[in-house]
C-alpha cells in the first residue's frame, strides 16, 4: 500500500495517483517524500532500503543501500505480497558504516 502525505488515504501499489485527492503518489506518498527528504540532505550519504517482516523473496532481493541518485522507486513493482510492499528509505549516514542490515 502507498499512504498519500496529503490525505492520508491508502492506495494500492501500483496506483499512480492517490484514489481520495488525485495527488502524484510518485511526489506526494510518504515514501517518496521521505526519499526527497533524504536526498536533499546533505548528510545522508546514501540510501538504504530496508525490509519488512515477511517480505517476499522480491523485496528481500532488492534489500540494499543505494547511491542516492540510484535509489530505486517504492513501493516494488514486482512485489508479490499479499499486503503489497512494505519496504521504506532510511538515511544512511556520514558516521555510520555503509552496511545492509536486516529491520526486525
Ligand atoms: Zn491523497
Ligand atoms: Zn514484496
Ligand atoms: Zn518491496
Amino acid at each position: 500500500m502507498q499512504t498519500c502525505s496529503r490525505c492520508n488515504a491508502a492506495s494500492p501499489d501500483n496506483s499512480l495517483t492517490c484514489v481520495n485527492c488525485q495527488a502524484d503518489l510518485g511526489l506526494f506518498s510518504t515514501t517518496a517524500m521521505a526519499l526527497k527528504r533524504f536526498q536533499e540532505n546533505p548528510r545522508v550519504r546514501a540510501i538504504r532500503i530496508s525490509v519488512a517482516n515477511n517480505a517476499c523473496s522480491h523485496c528481500y532481493e532488492l534489500m540494499n543501500t543505494y547511491p542516492k541518485d540510484e535509489v530505486p522507486r517504492l513501493p516494488h513493482q514486482g512485489c508479490s505480497h499479499e499486503n503489497g510492499c512494505r519496504c521504506f528509505y532510511e538515511p544512511v549516514l556520514e558516521e555510520a558504516a555503509i552496511v545492509g542490515k536486516v529491520v526486525e
